[in-house]
């Protein structure tokens, strides 16, 4: 996002600027960190403006589809019925207690969910191909948050705040005790 910002030279002081943040992270959070980094990429390649949120998103459903196979599987009921728990709750659930997250040393954080690389299937109730997602657990749950937190610095450097301040200060998450 930094990268981008710069790149295009929007004023981080510019006060939209947390709005942008906020509509990019919402927007973007369904997807894994590493793929709107790819996608970012991407368009720094490619185009010469600041993108807009759905030519983000269509860049990395592009660059997904580039490398998923022609014939699709077909999920079935129970990992539907997963992807749909997943998607209610935002991607996240309690922290786990699984012999990998305590070894990794994140039995404390929220197990993420996030699609898997270069994988989608044919999802017969939605009518479509979507990414197949995963539970993260161990390492690679440790891996999720480690880029978590570099985005958040980079971001919370933009608008000139505490990394932790970041996503509550677009909105994107509250404080611990904060009413709804
Ligand atoms: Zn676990």
């Amino acid at each position: 996002m930094t990268r981008l910002a710069r790149h295009y030279n929007r004023k981080h002081a510019d006060p939209d600027f947390a709005g942008l943040v906020r509509t990019y992270f919402h927007s973007l959070k369904a997807w894994a960190l590493d793929d709107i980094i790819r996608g970012a990429e991407r368009i720094l390649e490619t185009s010469r403006r600041f993108p807009l949120v759905a030519e983000w998103n269509d860049t990395i459903a592009d660059a997904r589809r580039a490398v998923a196979p022609l014939d699709a599987r077909q999920m079935g009921i129970t990992e539907i019925a997963e992807h749909e728990r997943a998607y209610a709750l935002h991607y996240t659930d309690h922290p786990c207690l699984c012999v990998e997250c305590v070894r990794a040393g994140v039995d404390h954080l929220p197990i993420r969910f996030v699609p898997l690389d270069d994988e989608s299937a044919f999802n017969p109730k939605a009518g479509r191909r979507v990414p197949v997602g995963y539970w993260l657990h161990g390492d690679g749950l440790k891996r999720w948050y480690a880029a978590r937190d570099r985005f958040l610095e980079s971001a919370g450097r933009v608008l000139g705040l505490e990394p932790a301040r970041v996503l509550v200060a677009v909105g994107a998450s509250r404080e611990p005790g904060e009413d709804d």
